[in-house]
């Protein structure tokens, strides 16, 4: 008898196309996730194992933050599939548990084996009323679920699960560029998206002096963190003081977060090219401020032609801050450093801006010259899972 965990990954076998696209993603996440523990991993149709050699239970802990799993089985694989022989093992294997109502459920993908599952059900739970005092069949709401699965390569006993992640494996989906500021939304909205399979990168816009370092360290701490669910992260650091002061300077002001967003999106949009990510994420929500109103939101928009994908748009304040407790972000935004728009917020921002006169606004600065140089001086800095150590009380 050997003992390993099987994985489900429910809404991932429903994408039959792609896979072993998939499959090959998760089996790499887990690697990574699974760094220097001692385990093989083996696959069987459409399921796959991970056997440890030590540390089961860590392991089992670490599988439970892997996205693209549904449910972490803990499962005990045997050669020998007579119902005696299962049996026995199963009255040794379930005489630590307490419970009252049980049912056995069993799936006989070995179409050659001589009982029919509902046969296999009956006798196994037939054995057990006899042997362990005190129990009772319940089939709507069993306490413990006995689960058999008579495969042709071998069998699987099963009554112990634990609750996986879900979403897909990280990077499944391709790449995508997170704008991540110092606030609460923007690091919700990039876990959101890494939990749908897009493995990110991030841009943080810093306007030195006006901003401060914390401010600064702020965000590479959000990086940080976002950086376990993203396996790694690598944050592009650009220099927006010179776009800034000169919109500050050159245009009306109930323009300026208006005009100045259009030009984040703008160098987003430039990144994301550079480095193949397929869409933009932010973390606007709808009627949040001025700049998310749905006319704000589609004057920005105009300036670029990759999806803006928004996970918080429809959630309000307290929905967004709940999740960012849940992932540990929310402690590191609420930090007070001022980021960029917080600077420069006018008085009486516009909340229904026109594009015609964005346009006729945007002509006033040379903004093209000044986004190619904010480009080529832009830092990055790679989070590396080295990091990932310090944070693994986090998970
Ligand atoms: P957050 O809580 O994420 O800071 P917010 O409610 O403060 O959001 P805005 O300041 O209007 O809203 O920003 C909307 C989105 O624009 C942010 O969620 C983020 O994705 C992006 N953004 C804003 N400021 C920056 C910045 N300095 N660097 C990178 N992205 C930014
Ligand atoms: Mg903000």
């Amino acid at each position: 008898m050997q003992k390993l965990i099987m994985l489900k990954y429910g809404e991932l076998s429903t994408k039959k196309g792609n896979i072993g696209l998939f499959l090959n993603t998760l089996k790499e996440n887990i690697v990574i996730t699974l760094d220097n523990l001692d385990y093989e991993i083996k696959f069987d149709k459409g399921r796959m194992f991970v056997i440890p050699h030590d540390n089961f239970d860590l392991i089992v802990h670490k599988l439970q933050n892997v996205f693209g799993i549904h449910e972490i089985v803990i499962a005990y694989e045997f050669a020998d599939n007579t119902i005696n022989s299962m049996a026995t093992n199963l009255l040794d294997l379930i005489k630590d548990y307490e419970f009252q109502t049980f049912k056995v459920i069993t799936k006989r993908s070995n179409k050659s084996y001589p009982l029919t599952s509902m046969e296999v059900s009956a006798k196994i739970g037939g054995i057990l009323l006899k042997n362990i005092p005190k129990i009772k069949v319940d089939i709507h709401h069993p306490e413990k679920i006995i689960n058999i699965e008579l495969r042709k390569e071998a069998t699987y006993l099963y009554f112990e699960t634990f609750k996986g992640k879900g979403g897909y494996p990280v990077g499944v989906l391709g790449k995508g560029l997170l704008m991540l500021s110092g606030g609460i939304d923007s690091p919700v909205a990039g876990y959101l998206s890494i939990k749908r399979g897009v493995k990110l990168e991030a841009v943080y816009f810093e306007s030195p002096p006006h901003t401060s370092q914390e401010a600064k360290n702020k965000v590479i701490e959000l990086a940080k963190k976002l950086s376990l669910y993203n396996n790694n992260l690598k944050l592009h650091v650009i220099n927006f003081t010179e776009i800034q002061e000169e919109i500050y300077k050159n245009i009306p002001h109930e323009y300026l977060i208006t005009i100045m967003r259009r030009m984040m999106y703008r160098i987003s949009e430039a990144i994301a090219h550079d480095i193949k990510a397929k869409v933009l994420v932010n973390g606007e929500s709808i009627g949040q401020v001025a700049s998310q109103t749905l006319t704000s939101m589609s004057v920005i928009n105009e300036v670029v032609k990759l999806p803006v994908i928004r996970p918080v748009a429809c959630f309000d304040k307290v929905e967004i801050i709940k999740i960012a407790r849940e992932i540990a972000t929310y402690e590191t935004s609420i930090l007070p450093f001022e980021d960029c728009c917080t600077i420069f917020v006018p008085k009486h921002p516009v909340i229904n801006p026109e594009l015609t006169k964005c346009i006729e606004y945007e002509k006033l600065i040379d903004y093209e010259t000044l986004i190619k140089k904010a480009l080529k001086n832009h830092e990055v800095i790679k989070i590396t899972s080295d990091y990932q150590k310090n944070y693994e009380d986090i998970l």
